[in-house]
């Protein structure tokens, strides 16, 4: 993975610029933080816009603020005119308007929207409601590159039984590419599965690392973007970023008395090979 150039002058061209659009998580667990590691990690410079604020432990989640909309439009307007970010990855949203405010500000762009889906917690309180899965289906997801739904997040936002279904429903509206993780399933081992126009692409197993982890879907999700950013094809970029995020939970540590954070920094202990 080289970003600096050989004269050591790291230059704007070398170091690309990820939008980032997700809510605040002051156990620093999920959300922007684990983002901004992230892409950091990666060697990557994020630009991180908060969507929604969040009263939260290492267990649960106890109160939410979404920020207003207009702000959000003016943040994205003024970021926008400067700099040039080759990647918008969204995770929480907050509202339906906050998500009518940034599908505005982003549709007279062609920046590849990764869309990670965040209906709950890590620990299990909501962080969406009816309205906002509306906006989600009708203003983004039929301009997402590539969305990285679990299953249940996949059939909670589709509102239908099954993956197969649910897959075609997202492809129809406009969702270019989407990345079924398994890592909500409760088997010992668990599959990722990537569509691209509705056909299965990829499918790779891994194993379970037991315990509870905060800011794994934001952290695979992020790491993607960063990937792509750096000139990796889409498969690969899921593949890599999956051992980036299974590995940093092997290596995850304590905060609290509940969920334990992955250690997404530094990369120094994930081996060149596998990113
Ligand atoms: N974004 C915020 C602000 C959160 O608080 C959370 C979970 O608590 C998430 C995203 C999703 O985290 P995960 O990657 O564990 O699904």
């Amino acid at each position: 993975m080289t970003l600096i150039d050989t004269t050591g002058k790291p230059t704007t061209a070398n170091i690309p610029q990820i939008l980032l659009l997700a809510g605040l998580d002051p156990s620093g667990g999920a959300g922007l933080q684990a983002d901004i590691q992230t892409c950091t990690a990666f060697g990557c410079h994020a630009l991180p816009v908060m969507t929604v604020n969040t009263i939260q432990d290492t267990g649960n989640i106890y109160g939410f603020k979404p920020e207003a909309p207009e702000w959000i439009r003016r943040q994205l307007e003024t970021l926008l005119k400067d700099m040039t970010p080759c990647m918008v990855k969204i995770g929480a949203l907050g509202s339906s308007s906050v998500a009518i405010a940034i599908c505005q500000a982003l549709a007279n762009t062609d920046i590849p929207i990764i869309y990670d889906p965040v209906l709950s917690a890590g620990g299990g309180g909501a962080l969406s409601d009816r309205e906002m899965l509306e906006q989600i289906m009708h203003s983004l997801l039929p301009t997402t590159f590539l969305c990285t739904p679990n299953i249940i997040e996949l059939l909670e936002m589709t509102g239908v039984q099954n993956e197969s279904a649910a897959i075609e429903h997202l492809t129809n509206i406009g969702c270019q590419n989407i990345l079924v993780t398994g890592g909500h399933d409760t088997t010992s081992s668990y599959s990722n599965r990537l569509y691209s126009d509705g056909q299965l692409t990829l499918c790779w197993p891994w194993q379970r690392t037991p315990g509870e982890y905060r800011g794994t879907g934001c952290t695979l999700s992020t790491a993607i973007a960063a990937l792509l950013a750096t000139n990796h094809s889409l498969p690969d970029s899921c593949q890599k970023a999956g051992t980036y995020i299974s590995t940093a939970v092997q290596h995850a540590y304590a905060i609290g008395a509940h969920q334990q954070i992955p250690r997404r920094f530094p990369l120094n202990f994930f081996s060149d090979t596998d990113l």
